[in-house]
C-alpha cells in the first residue's frame, strides 16, 4: 500500500493480490461479463483453473467493502 491516490481506478490481480498499473501492458481475461487483470500469464493460468472460486471470493470482497464487513465468509 503506497497510498497513491492518483485518481485512477485501481486494478489488482485477484490471484496474487498485486496491484496492476492500468497504464502498463497487462494480461486480462473476461469471465462472466467481468474483466480480470493479472500481473502475468502465470496468474492468468491460475485464475482459469479456479475461476469460479476466485470470482465468488472477489464478489464477497467487493461486498465487504461496500457493506462494512457484513459478508459471511462461507469458505476459507
Ligand atoms: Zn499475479
Amino acid at each position: 500500500m503506497d497510498g497513491g491516490g492518483k485518481g485512477t481506478a485501481m486494478l489488482y490481480d485477484p490471484v496474487c493480490g498485486r496491484k496492476i498499473d492500468a497504464g502498463a501492458a497487462v494480461v486480462s481475461v473476461e469471465y462472466k461479463k467481468r474483466r480480470y487483470y493479472f500481473c502475468g500469464e502465470g496468474c492468468k493460468a491460475s485464475f482459469q483453473h479456479e475461476a469460479e472460486r476466485i470470482r465468488l471470493h472477489e464478489l464477497a470482497r467487493v461486498g465487504a467493502l461496500l457493506s462494512s464487513g457484513k459478508v459471511r465468509w462461507g469458505m476459507a
